[in-house]
């Protein structure tokens, strides 16, 4: 049972739909909606790229109400599972919702919380399984989309979407959460995206496992045990490897993940950003790399992921590309990754003509990009759009 309904709340909106099972009313999401940042990561299994619109969680607040209206629901302590009537038997919902009951358990308790700024506190998380093709993602508010269709297909990234929620700080976290608009966007800027979906990978890939739950490897990745020699294997094979590399570890955009490029550079990235996380989280210990996330905000994680480790993150990066046989990639920072490249809000703002001309090149990347039917995502949409294909 939802204990915390200010977790669904926007404030000012009214409940006057009278949820009695203490869902967001629609509106609230649609709002909510336009508000967050939202954690993704996508639903498509290679080579099945789909074109997509950029407002794909402008449909969250129809999803709802069709899922209110025809859809069935299975609550238990740590996740409620909605489901299309049709898409699949009540006795498969009540079974799905025992599994990822088990498996939010499983995160939180590999997480080595509770912690205060958890937005969602110790409230479940609302899994929506919808109909139609679109991107997974989480919201920051405590639901997470899914399409019922990669359920079936058994792709659905269930616990990363779920870690979104569990490692969610309380607001101002996502861009729009910030009063000033400028601060907002420089801080999501200078978020190291690396760290932002590859702990929510390191945990879902540990817990998964932990309790049988099967976790849609969107990337083919392998899981934990094959996570080095992917990484490894897709930089040298990818001409986008390099710039792969060059962002691990730091503060700094990946620009290809933002443009057409991105079907072919995301899999790189999230095998490296998987594997650097769990190399970090094998020295510093899970409760120190979680609480890295919020630190991003503050603009300390740099500072703080060196404290724990007791070296530098470019001693840190050395050692990683040396365990997974990368050493001679570590390469330098150049000027324009180095502009980009702060977990310190203040620095980060130094970065606003490096932004400016980024904009304008994305704009003509996104222009090409619907000219074309792919997905792209513009600095608008950053860090809402994590992970498409
Ligand atoms: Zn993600």
């Amino acid at each position: 049972m939802l204990r915390d309904r200010t977790l669904f709340s926007v404030p000012g909106a009214t409940d006057e739909e009278g949820d009695a099972m203490m869902l967001p009313n629609a509106r609230a999401i649609l709002a909510r909606a336009a508000l967050l940042f939202v954690a993704l990561v996508c639903s498509a299994s290679k080579g099945s790229a789909q074109a997509a619109a950029l407002n794909w969680w402008a449909d969250d607040s129809l999803r709802i109400a069709m899922l209110t209206r025809d859809g069935i629901k299975a609550v238990r302590a740590n996740a409620i599972v909605w489901a299309p009537r049709d898409s699949m038997p009540e006795i498969w919902v009540a079974a799905l919702a025992d599994t990822l009951d088990r498996g939010v358990a499983k995160l939180r308790e590999i997480m080595r919380g509770p912690y205060e700024w958890q937005r969602i506190g110790d409230g479940p998380v609302t899994f929506y399984l919808s109909p139609g093709r679109f991107v997974s993602h989480g919201t920051g508010y405590g639901a997470v989309f899914i399409p019922v269709s990669r359920v079936h297909e058994r792709v659905a990234p269930f616990l990363h979407e779920a870690s979104h929620e569990l490692l969610a700080p309380q607001p101002p976290f996502y861009r729009d959460e910030f009063a000033d608009s400028v601060q907002g966007r420089l801080a999501a800027e200078a978020t190291p995206l690396w760290l932002f979906e590859g702990l929510p990978d390191y945990l879902a890939q540990t817990a998964a496992p932990a309790i049988g739950l099967h976790e849609g490897d969107v990337f083919e990745i392998g899981g934990l045990a094959k996570v080095d020699s992917a990484c490894a294997a897709r930089v040298q094979a990818s001409p986008h490897g390099q710039a792969v590399i060059d962002v691990m570890g730091r503060g700094a955009r990946l620009a290809a993940l933002f443009t057409t490029e991105r079907a072919q550079v995301a899999p790189v990235f999230y095998a490296c950003g998987q594997s650097l996380t769990r190399h970090i989280v094998e020295r510093i210990g899970v409760r120190a790399a979680v609480e890295l996330i919020p630190a991003t905000r503050r603009g300390t994680w740099e500072r703080d992921l060196e404290r724990a480790a007791g070296q530098s993150i470019e001693v840190l990066r050395q050692g990683w590309l040396e365990r997974i046989g990368l050493e001679g990639r570590g390469g330098g920072r150049n000027q324009s990754l180095r502009s980009a490249t702060s977990g310190s809000i203040d620095a980060a703002r130094t970065a606003g003509a490096t932004h400016a001309s980024t904009a304008a090149a994305s704009n003509v990347a996104r222009m090409a990009a619907n000219a074309s039917g792919a997905m792209v995502a513009t600095p608008d949409t950053i860090p809402r759009m994590i992970c498409a294909t």
